[in-house]
């Protein structure tokens, strides 16, 4: 995923990207993603006149924590990339260019151009939030760990007696 960023530019290259990359090292110590399957990325890089344009998408099979239960949840993300790469211009030319700096562009400091690390930033910035396992899923008890889909526990009606008996004596005074 390597391109000679001016040889690119200069000869109005078109080039599909059809790889599969391992990205576990990406989420090692995450305790909330259970398992990355290769980051499918598919992309076509066309150089143009001064830019070069890469789009398409990438594709993941995640298993990843339920935000509220923990259980595993499978997950397919589709995340949709597009960017475009400029060569970072020299200083003297970088003071003509001021004025029509443009922020949509990513300025590459180097003669070539590696897209691992674009993609990368692409998924962990895409991951699902806060998946979840079901949308009513229950979660687990926050007083003794229960998963309360699969059993209730007593201790969130002992948490609301505690409350009320608090409530009680403030009457009372
Ligand atoms: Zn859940
Ligand atoms: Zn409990």
């Amino acid at each position: 995923m390597q391109f000679h960023i001016q040889e690119t530019m200069s000869k109005g290259l078109k080039t599909t990207i059809d790889e599969e990359l391992d990205v576990s090292d990406l989420f090692k110590g995450r305790q909330d993603v259970y398992r990355t399957g290769p980051l499918h990325v598919m992309l076509q890089v066309t150089g143009h006149e001064g830019f070069i344009e890469v789009d398409g998408k990438l594709a993941i099979d995640l298993e990843l924590a339920c935000s509220r239960c923990l259980e595993p949840v499978k997950d397919h993300t589709v995340i949709r990339f597009s960017e475009v790469f400029k060569r970072a211009a020299s200083d003297v030319d970088r003071d003509e260019d001021m004025e029509e700096e443009e922020s949509d562009f990513i300025e590459v400091d180097a003669d070539r151009l590696d897209l691992r690390p674009y993609v990368e930033e692409a998924l962990q910035l895409f991951m699902p939030f806060a998946p979840l396992c079901s949308n009513d899923c229950k979660g687990l008890c926050q007083t003794c760990g229960q998963n309360l889909n699969e059993h209730t526990c007593s201790c969130s009606t002992e948490k609301i007696d505690v409350r009320f008996a608090a409530l009680k004596d403030l009457f009372k005074e």
